[in-house]
């Protein structure tokens, strides 16, 4: 690929600007990218987007929203550099599981926001954009037939338009590719633990990644869905989706507002990604703060502060507080890890 040797090889790759770590050994012989696509893609794929992001020639892509990126052409045009496969939270996959370590514990209700529960997420972004922490955050907002999109956003209105649940996979770290090595700009990544686990990897691997990444926070999170298959679910429950405000997972139900019909979650297994099955990470274990519902009234999002130099950042922000269950987090968690087993 004539670009790739004018911007990628020319200005940093043969240099070695974002090498931060080792080309990782080949399960086989062969490209890094057919490797990652037997060994993860084709097997447990978490369609975090990491690997969009990654790749120097902008190879990879989302090509559809109903399965794993892909790089077409990859054959002709993959330069075997192995940043794809580096920064592949299932490569070598060792699932995280438990609470992991954390600092505090507590029940958030932003005053100023509605989200999902309590508005928590928003109100930590938005705060961090006041507080000059942050300058963007990728998040993922929908359309009118809850189509995600992953965006970086870099106002509170943006934010605010993305605020609230989407049980689909956006592939949010896709939208890191556009991200250039230079330049001071500080991001936030909000995901589903997979996403965090994949954002940790981007960081050790690559090192605009590391300099910019600064703040991450995971959503809780048993199992999402691809957005074709979730509609074609719904379509099946004679839901119509443009008229969907609000889907919720709670106690073992799928609720649809404003009609309230709900069902139970086990319907949704047969659509259950391959990538989810694995997963025993329920509250995002790497993240600076994971967020949930689980453990707080309604109305209040359950915050794992983990990372000790954003206390204040959560003290400072336009929210009430209140205690929050932390057993019945562990409960869920222990409950993922169950029946999640990596056979
Ligand atoms: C797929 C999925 C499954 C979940 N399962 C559980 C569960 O089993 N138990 C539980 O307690 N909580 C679960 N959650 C978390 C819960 O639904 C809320 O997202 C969380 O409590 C935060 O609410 P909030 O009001 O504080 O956030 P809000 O202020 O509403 O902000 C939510 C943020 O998450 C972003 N976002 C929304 N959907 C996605 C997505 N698909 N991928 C990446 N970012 C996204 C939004 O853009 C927004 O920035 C799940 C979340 C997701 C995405």
């Amino acid at each position: 690929m004539r670009g790739w040797k004018r911007c990628g090889m020319g200005r940093g790759m043969g240099r070695g600007r974002g090498k931060k770590g080792k080309k990782p050994p080949k399960e086989f012989p062969g490209k890094y990218f057919e490797n990652l696509k037997k060994i993860v893609m084709d097997r447990y794929c978490s369609n975090c987007g990491a690997c969009v992001a990654a790749c120097p020639v902008k190879g990879i892509s989302i090509v559809s929203y109903s399965s794993p990126p892909y790089f077409p052409g990859w054959e002709s045009d993959c330069t075997d550099c192995g940043f794809c496969v580096r920064v592949c939270p299932r490569w070598n996959y060792q699932p995280n599981k438990g609470l992991g370590e954390y600092f505090k514990i507590l029940a958030m209700k932003s005053k100023r926001f509605t989200g999902q529960d309590g508005g928590a997420v928003t109100e930590i972004l938005a705060h961090a954009m006041e507080k000059n922490i942050i300058d963007s955050a990728v998040i993922v907002r929908r359309d009118e037939n809850w189509k995600p999109e992953a965006i970086i956003a870099n106002s509170i209105e943006e934010l605010v338009e993305g605020a609230g649940t989407k049980y689909s996979h956006a592939f949010p770290l896709s939208v890191l590719k556009s991200i250039k090595g230079r330049g001071n700009e500080k991001i936030a990544v909000v995901g589903t633990p997979c996403v965090v686990s994949a954002t940790r990897k981007l960081q050790r691997e690559m090192g605009k990644f590391s300099r910019k990444i600064a703040l991450v926070i995971s959503l809780f999170c048993m199992e999402n869905f691809y957005y074709p298959d979730l509609l074609e679910f719904l379509r099946k429950k004679g839901i119509d989706i443009s008229s969907v405000e609000k889907m919720d997972i709670k106690k073992g139900k799928f609720y649809v507002y404003p009609s309230e019909v709900s069902f139970p979650v086990k319907d949704l297994d047969e659509i259950v990604p391959s990538g989810c099955k694995v997963c025993q990470d329920f509250t995002g274990i790497e993240s600076d703060i994971s967020v949930g519902s689980v453990g707080s009234p309604d109305g209040y999002s359950t915050v794992i502060v983990r990372n000790k130099n954003l206390f204040e950042l959560i003290e400072t922000a336009e929210a009430e507080f209140g205690d929050a269950n932390i057993k019945a987090v562990e409960k869920l968690a222990e409950f993922k890890a169950k029946i999640h087993p990596l056979s």
